[in-house]
Formats: C-alpha cells, sequence, structure tokens
C-alpha cells in the first residue's frame, strides 16, 4: 500500500466529485473551493463527530451559531486590526506579493528578481459594508475566526443556561483571511470552516486543562481514523503565538506536502473576556488588554460561594474543517496491488465519515423487476437513517465496484435476478472486497451492526 501524492489526491477529489476549483468556468479564484457531493457528505460527517464529541456527550458545553459579519469593534478590541497581519513583500520587477515569512531566498520566487520592497504588514481580514451607504462608518468584517462572537456571547449563554466553571461554547462555521499565498489545495485557503470550543476555566486551573485538552484533541483525530504516526504535538514557541495566547500547542499533521498545523490548542488566558468587557477598572484581569469604552456588558461570571466576580480564563481547541478533510482523505487512500497484480484505489474512511454507507447496485439496469426491487431497497434503507444509501446506476457492476471503493463506501449491495426469486442479495464489504448472499429481511440490521 502507498501513501497518496498531493496531485493524487486532487485527482481524485475532482474526479469523484469531493472538491472543486471555485469559479472554475471563469478560470478560477485562488483559495478557494467548492464541495461536491460527496465532499459534502464528508465534510458534515466529520463536523457532526466533533458536535457528538464536543457537545453531546459532555454535560458542560453549549452549542451556538452566530453571525458571520463581525462588529468593527469586536475586531479592534480582540486585537486583531492591529495584530492580525502577516509581513509582505513586493517584487518591483513582476508586481507580484509574496509572505516574507514563506521566501527561502532573497529572490521572487516568480520571476527571480532581488529587486523586492521590505516587509510591510498586510491585514488579512476581509472588509465589507453593512446597509445601503458605502462609507468608513458602515463597515463590518468577515470574520476571521469563529471564537469572537462566542466571547461576545458569554453573557447571553451564561443568562439563559445557567453555567458555573468550567463550561465550555462550541460553535462551528466559516472564517475568512485575506492569505496572501492560499496554496496545497484545501489546506490554506481564503474562505474555510472551523470547529473552535472555548472552555472557560478558573485562573489557576488553566494550564492543567490545556494540557487535557492537548491530550483528547489528539485522540480525537486517531478515532477520526488518522494513524497516530502521522500525528505529532507541537509546543510553540513563546516568539511565534498569538498575541492573546499565554501557550499553545499544535496537533500536527503529515500532510502530502509536509508536517503543519491541524488544530491549534491555545490558552488564551483572560484576554479576550477581559477586552470585550466592561467595568475593566472593577475586575482583576491578568492580560494586558485595550482599556474598553465601547462594551456594555461585563463578561464574568460571579463565584457562588465568594460573591467575587471572576474573569475566567479560556482554553481553546480551534479546528480546521478543510485541513481536517485534507488529512483524513490523505490517511484513507490507498493503492493496493490485487492478488492478480492489478490496483485498486480505495478509500478506507472510517464508516461514519464515508459520504456514502450503502451503495444499492441493480445488476441489469434495463430490467423493470429489478430495478423497481432495488429502488424500493434503497429506499428502505435510506429510512433507517445511518446516513446517505445511493441507487448506483451508472455502469456495470465492476466500474461501480471501483467506484465506490475509491469514495469510500463501506458497503454495496446488488440486486440481481436471484433477488426476484428468493429476496436474496450479495453484500460487498470495501475493505476486505468479500461478497455474502444475505436475506434482504436481515440487511437492515446487518448493515446497522457493520456501520455502529
Ligand atoms: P497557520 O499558522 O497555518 O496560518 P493559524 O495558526 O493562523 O494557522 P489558527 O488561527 O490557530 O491558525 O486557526 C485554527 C485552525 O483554523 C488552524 O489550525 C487551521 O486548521 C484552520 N485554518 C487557519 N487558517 C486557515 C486557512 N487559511 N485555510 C484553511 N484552514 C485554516
Amino acid at each position: 500500500m502507498t501513501a497518496p501524492n498531493m496531485e493524487e489526491l486532487v485527482s481524485l477529489c475532482k474526479r469523484r466529485g469531493f472538491i472543486f476549483q471555485s469559479g472554475e468556468i471563469y478560470g478560477g479564484v485562488r483559495g478557494l473551493y467548492d464541495f461536491g457531493p460527496m465532499g459534502v457528505e464528508l465534510k458534515n460527517n466529520l463536523k457532526q463527530a466533533w458536535w457528538a464529541e464536543m457537545v453531546y456527550s459532555r454535560d458542560d458545553v453549549e452549542g451556538l451559531d452566530a453571525s458571520i459579519l463581525t462588529h468593527p469593534q469586536a475586531l479592534y478590541y480582540s486585537g486583531h486590526e492591529d495584530t492580525f497581519t502577516d509581513p509582505l513583500v513586493d517584487c518591483r520587477k513582476c508586481k507580484r506579493r509574496f509572505r516574507a515569512d514563506h521566501l527561502s531566498s532573497a529572490k521572487c520566487p516568480n520571476c527571480g528578481s532581488e529587486d523586492l520592497t521590505d516587509p510591510r504588514p498586510f491585514n488579512l481580514m476581509f472588509k465589507t459594508n453593512v446597509g445601503p451607504v458605502e462609507d468608513e462608518d458602515s463597515f463590518a468584517y468577515l470574520r476571521p475566526e469563529t471564537a469572537q462572537a462566542i466571547f461576545m456571547n458569554f453573557k447571553n449563554i451564561l443568562d439563559t443556561r445557567s453555567k458555573s466553571l468550567p463550561f465550555g461554547i462550541a460553535q462551528i462555521g466559516k472564517a475568512f483571511r485575506n492569505e496572501i499565498t492560499p496554496r496545497n489545495f484545501i489546506f490554506r485557503v481564503r474562505e474555510f470552516e472551523q470547529m473552535e470550543l472555548e472552555f472557560f476555566v478558573e485562573p489557576g486551573t488553566d494550564e492543567d486543562w490545556h494540557r487535557l485538552w492537548v491530550d483528547k484533541r489528539m485522540e480525537w483525530w486517531q478515532s477520526q481514523g488518522i494513524a497516530p504516526n502521522q500525528l505529532e504535538r507541537y509546543d510553540v514557541p513563546a516568539d511565534e503565538i498569538a498575541h492573546y495566547s499565554k501557550a499553545t500547542v499544535d496537533v500536527m499533521y503529515r500532510f502530502p506536502h509536509g508536517l503543519e498545523e491541524l488544530e491549534g490548542i491555545a490558552n488564551r488566558t483572560d484576554f479576550d473576556l477581559g477586552s470585550h468587557t466592561k467595568q475593566q477598572d472593577t475586575l482583576e484581569i491578568n492580560a494586558k488588554v485595550i482599556q474598553n469604552e465601547h462594551s456594555t456588558t461585563k463578561l464574568a461570571i460571579q463565584d457562588q460561594n465568594t460573591k467575587k466576580w471572576i474573569v475566567p480564563y479560556v482554553i481553546e481547541p480551534s479546528a480546521g474543517v478543510d485541513r481536517g478533510v485534507l488529512a483524513i482523505l490523505n490517511d484513507a487512500y490507498q493503492i493496493e496491488t490485487l492478488d492478480n497484480g492489478k490496483t485498486r484505489t480505495v478509500l478506507s474512511l472510517k464508516p461514519h465519515l464515508a459520504p456514502i454507507k450503502t451503495a444499492v447496485i441493480p445488476l441489469k439496469q434495463n430490467h423493470d423487476g429489478i430495478m423497481s426491487k432495488a429502488s424500493a431497497l434503497r429506499r428502505q434503507l435510506q429510512k433507517l437513517k445511518f446516513g446517505r444509501v445511493l441507487l448506483e446506476t451508472s455502469g456495470n457492476i465492476g466500474k461501480s465496484y471501483r467506484k465506490h471503493d475509491e469514495v469510500g463506501t463501506p458497503f454495496c449491495v446488488t440486486v440481481d435476478f436471484q433477488t426476484l426469486d428468493d429476496e436474496t442479495v450479495t453484500i460487498r464489504d470495501r475493505d476486505t472486497m468479500g461478497q455474502d448472499r444475505v436475506n434482504i429481511s436481515k440487511l437492515a440490521d446487518l448493515l446497522q451492526s457493520r456501520l455502529d
């Protein structure tokens, strides 16, 4: 078995309907991708698995889905307006722009010229206007991370869900960064999704919680099918961590282009709640915050025993959905050499992530009896609600199996002439390629138990 290179993955994604270049018919837009029929299922399954782990399996986490357009003051007090920048270098000859920290020499990677400008800060946030008048007072940002809306809703959630420390707020949603050099397929893009948990803890317990969340997140990626030797933890050095963080550990994954960040777990201290809060002077805030004259709300929690107001520390596991999809596809992709010397490409996805859980294949597509039996069986299996069940009518049986191996469908069920006589079908296992003949009445239980 061999792991793929990036070209092979990109080609599979396009060929089988996982991921397409956005705006391709007009030449495409760099750093933007669209998820096709298989991609959207895989992405949704990954997000659902994260939500089940972070929200449903716990008693101390609540969910949120906040707006993407963000009040400029939120991103001023969060520090993003001032610090969310990358150093940028322009080539005076070919006029291309590059991130200074991505240049390996003092030459332009495009034309080789040495006539480059000094690095200048470039803000990564996208701006737009809200309302009918386009002026400097009506602008809003497309959020560069989902986290800020969680901090701004801290009191709303506390008031409605009566929480005590420690507790968390989870959110999955789009984030936007005007990356100077988007690259490596969906690894670094300009529009992406994040799965973020802000876990609020008592100051002083933050380091223990940070360690715990790092361990949990490393384990979770493995439970999604990623081999342990593909992951590494990286303690981000103090001079590289974000402005809000006291300590950050990255979960690194061996992507086809190298070992890079899949998820970051930061100890954001009391920086964000402290920055967005009213009455900063009356509270004990450890982080260096900007004096806030605009916030209307105190983002703190009262200790039930001492009645003292505490600004909690926050631990933030922040994962990228798109990088997650890329890592999972990369780990699942195998080219196997079969006994007869031929090869097959197979995505060995965990069943809960597979875009299609079962494909029902009619052996003859021009035979009314077989077609209507297959169609009825698909509808019956779909009602079991374990995910998408598809009627596969696009080719002969061999081609159908190959196609479903490539999109990671765990089971193919074939309806043939014998089915019409004795109500039996064949069920083929993606990984072993073994085939069993089973009665339709037993199929639901069998699939359910194997998919679980
Ligand atoms: P990097 O150093 O790679 O730019 P980051 O440290 O800025 O990433 P965070 O701000 O910690 O990233 O964001 C949390 C997660 O969001 C990252 O671990 C990553 O999975 C995802 N992410 C961030 N930027 C991008 C991007 N441009 N494209 C795709 N995913 C991204």
